[in-house]
Parts: structure tokens; C-alpha cells; sequence
């Protein structure tokens, strides 16, 4: 079977290898329909993630069809439609037994640690995969369940409730879904992006004020929308690190601030002012036990699944995939990849 593998850091290749068999009565075989390309998945082609280990098979956004299931699996049969959950952990430890198992300290993520979903077939546990309703959604759309968790998470994070004002940076697809489901637990969403392609998007994504920061001027905006109270939540799903430090200037008394860039850059953040305020600052990492809720929800949202996907390419061009995904004029949003 075809898997797309990282030999090493900047060297990717589409390899032949060993179909993988059920060897533990708990596990299922998926045979993978469609695959998103994450940033991460670019990080760890490049040799940027720090936790990857190589060579490995990268991806962890995907949807497939059953094959066969362990004897010990009872409630998932061949032909059922399925995404996969792309973290495991070990169930003992503080953030395990605190129900923050996306944070174990032996944390181990599809497509980094161990093989990933950018192959034909993947054998996982069971407790790694939801069931969905194929009729309701395509292989390609269901892959966008992952990227959703990321968004749900961090409004649970963020404890967005209706009537908050919430400003989210940056309109690329997190930022987007970031926004979506904000607006669906219904807050009012400002969205401030650079890019007036990704912008003009963000108004089908929920956005009630759409800013473009580098033409206008993001704190009077956010001054006249609260009646200077400040936004609520701020969300940093552009990667700039200095928007953290901006946030606490921009943050209402009571206000939470959900740092989702993984940039290596440390800020300087106004201690002063998170005190005087009472900030909540609040990290965000992978998801906890919200694809359930996701998969529910993802099927009133195609309309912006659909719009999410802007290239799907058989998993023979990854390269021009990658390259589309890399190229910041080609318009990509999430880019899949299909093992047809
Ligand atoms: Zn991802
Ligand atoms: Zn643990």
C-alpha cells in the first residue's frame, strides 16, 4: 500500500509498504479515504516539531471506511464510516486522571510520534475512532472533524458564552472554524486578518465585524463595538506572538485570552494589567473528548466545510499539494488529500 513518509527532515516520498494487519483483539483496520495537510504536518516535513520522530508517516486529520475489527470489537462493523481521534495516552497521570489527556506526559500524536494517516490503511485502537453517518458527509468533509475539535476546544477553553464579544486574529482555517463555532454559542465575532481574500471569508464563518488591521485601526474598532469595555476572549490563531502581549490591552476586566500559536518567540506580557484585570490566560493544545459533540455539529456546517476545502488532490501529487499549501497566493484554505 502507498504511504507518503517523511524519510528525515526535508525529504518526503510517496513509499510502498507492508499492509498493516490486526494483531490486538481491541483494534480495527480503516482503510483512508481523505486526509487533510495540517501546519503540523508541514512542521514535521521540515524538521520544525520539535517531538516528531523519523522516518514517519505525517498526518492525523481523516476519514475512512472500516475493513475489519478485532474480536473484541462489538460496536463498529466493516463498511462503517469513521474519523479518527489522533492523540493516545497513558490514562495514569495528573492531566490523564484530571481529564486533560491531550496533555499526557506520555502524549503520543498521529503523524509525529507514530505513523499517521497519509496511507492507504491504518490499524488504531478502537477508543481512536468515532463512527459517522456516511450518507451525511463525503470522506473529504468528514476530514474537517479534526480541525473542528481544535476549534470547539478552544472556545471550551475560552468559556465563550452568548452575548460575549470575541475578537479572533487571523482567518486561516483554525481561525475561521475558531470563529464559526464562537458565533454558534453566540457571541458577537470580530476578525481581524491581513489577507482580504481569507477576510472577505470570515463574514460566511460568523464574523460580525471584520477588521483589516494593517488598513484600519483594530483598538478603536474594538473600543466602539464594547463601549470601551474591551472584547472578552481574544483568540491568537495568526502565530504572532506580539498579539498575545497586545490582547491584555485589548481584553475587557474578566477577560480570557486563548493563545493558540505555537511560535518559538517569548513575549513580554503586562502582568500589571492581567492582575489589575483579572485575566484568564488560557493554552490550548490538540482536544479532550470533543469529537462526539463535533461530528453532531459538523453536519449543519457543510455549507462552511465545503468552503474550507479549496484543493483536493490524490495522494500521488502530495508534492503539489504541499506547494499549494506553501504558496501564500494560491488561496488555499485546507488543502486534502484522497487515496481513492
Ligand atoms: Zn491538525
Ligand atoms: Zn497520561
Amino acid at each position: 500500500m502507498k504511504a507518503i513518509t517523511v524519510i528525515e527532515p526535508g525529504h518526503m516520498e510517496m513509499l510502498d509498504v507492508k499492509m498493516p494487519s490486526i494483531t490486538e483483539p481491541d483494534q480495527v483496520l480503516v482503510r483512508i479515504h481523505a486526509t487533510g495537510i495540517c501546519g503540523s504536518d508541514v512542521h514535521v516535513a521540515h524538521g520544525s516539531n520539535p517531538y516528531a520522530v523519523y522516518p514517519r508517516v505525517i498526518g492525523h486529520e481523516a476519514a475512512g471506511e472500516v475493513k475489519a475489527v478485532g474480536e473484541a470489537v462489538s460496536d463498529l462493523a466493516a463498511g462503517d464510516g469513521v474519523v479518527f481521534e489522533p492523540i493516545t495516552y497513558c490514562g495514569k497521570c495528573y492531566a490523564c486522571r484530571s481529564g486533560h489527556h491531550n496533555v499526557c506526559r506520555e502524549l503520543k500524536v498521529l503523524g509525529c510520534i507514530v505513523d499517521g494517516t497519509f496511507r492507504e490503511y491504518a490499524v488504531v485502537k478502537r477508543s481512536q475512532l468515532y463512527r459517522y453517518d456516511k450518507s451525511k458527509m463525503s470522506y473529504v468533509q468528514a476530514a474537517l472533524c479534526e480541525p473542528y475539535t481544535i476549534g470547539f476546544q478552544a472556545n471550551w477553553r475560552g468559556d465563550v458564552r452568548p452575548g460575549d464579544v470575541v475578537l479572533v486574529h487571523g482567518a486561516g482555517p483554525i481561525g475561521l472554524i475558531v470563529a464559526d463555532v464562537a458565533k454558534s454559542r453566540g457571541a458577537v465575532v470580530i476578525v481581524s486578518e491581513p489577507n482580504e481574500n481569507r477576510l472577505a471569508m470570515s463574514a460566511r464563518f460568523g464574523a460580525d465585524y471584520m477588521v483589516n488591521p494593517v488598513k484600519e485601526d483594530l483598538d478603536t474598532l474594538v473600543m466602539d463595538v464594547t463601549g470601551r469595555e474591551g472584547v472578552n476572549v481574544v483568540f491568537e490563531a495568526a502565530g504572532i506572538p506580539a498579539l498575545l502581549e497586545h490582547a491584555v490591552k485589548l481584553l475587557s476586566p474578566a477577560g480570557r485570552l486563548v493563545a493558540m500559536t505555537f511560535a518559538n518567540t517569548p513575549t513580554a506580557i503586562d502582568f500589571k494589567a492581567v492582575n489589575a484585570k483579572e485575566l484568564t490566560i488560557l493554552g490550548t493544545r490538540h482536544q479532550m473528548q470533543k469529537f462526539p459533540e463535533t461530528l453532531e455539529r459538523l453536519a449543519d456546517r457543510l455549507d462552511r466545510v465545503d468552503q474550507l476545502v479549496t484543493h483536493v488532490f490524490p495522494a500521488e501529487k502530495y508534492e503539489e499539494a504541499f506547494a499549494v499549501l506553501a504558496d501564500k497566493d494560491s488561496g488555499a484554505g485546507k488543502v486534502i488529500l484522497t487515496f481513492d
